[in-house]
């Protein structure tokens, strides 16, 4: 029998599971926190479930699902929160942000 690989970190998930033990707490962490604290917070939390900070930069930076890692997802989700709280209109989503990245980025070029 062989054991599965884990989603996230690539590394051994035991037999039948998709996410190791260690992922699932970083991914129920992840929901508990998103939207609700800064991204130094958001680390600070992640580090507090006990796994280590190397394992927590894999499973941050890993895109099982092909829509974007998580910390690109969270970047996101709170460069918009910023936005709204600054008045800025428009819509708000991972594009629109990431257009906005690249103009500023051509005009300082
Ligand atoms: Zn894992």
């Amino acid at each position: 029998m062989m054991s599965r690989v884990c989603f996230y970190c690539r590394e051994s998930a035991g037999f039948f599971a998709r996410v190791c033990a260690d992922c699932k707490k970083l991914l129920a962490r992840v929901e508990q926190l998103r939207g609700k604290v800064s991204y130094g917070q958001f680390l600070d939390g992640l580090e507090q479930t006990g796994v280590s900070k190397e394992k927590i930069l894999r499973f941050l930076q890993a895109d099982p699902e092909g829509k974007g890692s998580i910390q690109d997802q969270v970047t996101a989700e709170m460069t918009s929160e910023l936005m709204r709280v600054m008045g800025i209109s428009g819509r708000q989503t991972a594009q629109e942000v990431k257009r906005i990245r690249d103009s500023v980025g051509k005009e300082s070029e």
